[in-house]
């Protein structure tokens, strides 16, 4: 299956199915210039993927050199990236040449950024393995690092020229990764497909347990709307901002907790998601049942759905509504929410009452 991201001059297509580790020659080949490309990965996936990977261009006749950084949200900083960035220029990276991100998102964003600045631009391409990565980070060029002041401050927008979402390099997965990923494609339907959100309350159970075909349909309406919000927005100057629904919360969840094991980022936009429709049915704006609805099939798939199922300590509320205003989405001193109509049909405001969000969370940390 194939997805196109249409953005003029920049367009790319995403390629999601079976095998394509195997058959990355086919695809990456004809982009060449001459037969060589670098790959970044991290470690856990050089142990699974990267031999699988590089034989498939191998069998096209292309040569790889591969650099394995550190597994984990650490690397995504200055000191790997650096240490990216000269080794690709030790290989002898030119303008003509393509870097290859194999592995999840904080491989892609440090790649892509990578690819970004060195020699001023050279194209890219996204392999992502893991749900989260398929479902969204790879799509739509936002690249970059992490800051000591914050996540994802240092970055640039560049697109990829080809996306590879083998469905195969899932299986390895672990389970919690898997539904954080999940909390991702849960938002897709939430924030704009109320079909795609009825389709995965009947097929979630057969997608987490590994069928092929619900995963592969999963996979693809989710960058089908990826891609058709950022072909609309490329630099969030408006709609793009949809894609943030659950995000709010969450960031503020994720600051709360140090960015650790406690909570994993898509765990916490499962989270925020519910969240956003409690409170959206508390500001009359979508229907009452809404809510539950959403948090009954989170609850369903076995995720978190509430601050009662984040383990440790969190600030009180108003402590938490202060960590939302750390947000980029801020404008004016107004926190931006995406809030909802119902499932399906979410929009942006920064009309949210601050008393009413405080509220909400009060009451979601008292039944910790
Ligand atoms: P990740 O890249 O750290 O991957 C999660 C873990 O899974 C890692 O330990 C990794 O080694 C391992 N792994 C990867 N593929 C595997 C596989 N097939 N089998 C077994 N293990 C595998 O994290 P992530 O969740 O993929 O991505 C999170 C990052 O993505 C964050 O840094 C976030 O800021 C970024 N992100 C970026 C965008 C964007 O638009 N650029 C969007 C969302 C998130
Ligand atoms: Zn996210």
């Amino acid at each position: 299956e194939t997805v196109q991201v249409d953005l003029g001059a920049r367009s790319y297509a995403i390629h999601i199915g079976e095998g394509l580790l195997s058959d990355a020659g086919d695809y990456i080949g004809p982009m060449l210039s001459r037969p060589r490309v670098a790959i970044l990965t991290d470690e856990t996936v050089a142990g699974t993927h990267l031999a699988a990977f590089e034989a498939g261009l191998a069998a096209e006749g292309i040569e790889t050199a591969a650099l394995a950084l550190p597994a984990g949200e650490a690397t995504k900083g200055w000191e790997q990236f650096s240490r990216a960035v000269e080794w690709l220029l030790e290989q002898r990276v030119e303008r003509r040449d393509v870097v290859v991100a194999l592995g999840g998102g904080v491989i892609g964003d440090l790649a892509g950024f990578a690819a970004a600045v060195l020699r001023r631009g050279v194209r890219f391409v996204q392999v992502p393995t893991t749900l989260l990565a398929q479902v969204d980070s790879s799509v739509g060029g936002k690249t970059g690092i992490n800051a000591p002041q914050g996540k994802n401050l240092i970055g640039a927008f560049h697109q990829p020229s080809l996306v590879l979402a083998d469905i195969d390099a899932l299986a390895t997965l672990p389970a919690r990764d898997f539904l954080a990923g999940y909390g991702e494609v849960v938002k897709y339907g939430l924030l704009g497909d109320a079909d795609f959100f009825h389709w995965l309350e009947d097929n979630g159970q057969a997608l987490a347990r590994g069928d092929t075909a619900a995963r592969i349909h999963a996979v693809r309406r989710s960058c089908e709307m990826k891609a058709a919000i950022v072909a609309r927005d490329e630099t969030e100057q408006g709609d793009r901002a949809l894609l943030n629904l659950g995000h709010t919360f969450c960031h503020a969840l994720e600051r709360a907790t140090g960015y650790s094991d406690r909570l994993l980022h898509g765990e916490g936009v499962a989270i925020g998601c519910a969240l956003a429709f409690e409170l959206s049915s508390r500001l009359e704006l979508c229907p009452q049942e809404d809510p539950s609805r959403v948090r009954a099939h989170l609850a369903a798939m076995g995720m978190k759905t509430d601050l009662a199922d984040i383990p440790g300590d969190l600030p009180p509320a108003e402590a938490l509504y202060d960590l939302m205003g750390q947000d980029k989405k801020v404008m004016d001193g107004q926190i931006r929410f995406v809030l909802a109509r119902g499932i399906g049909r979410a929009f942006v405001t920064a009309d949210a009452p601050r008393e009413k969000v405080v509220a909400l969370l009060d009451e979601a940390l008292s039944a910790r």
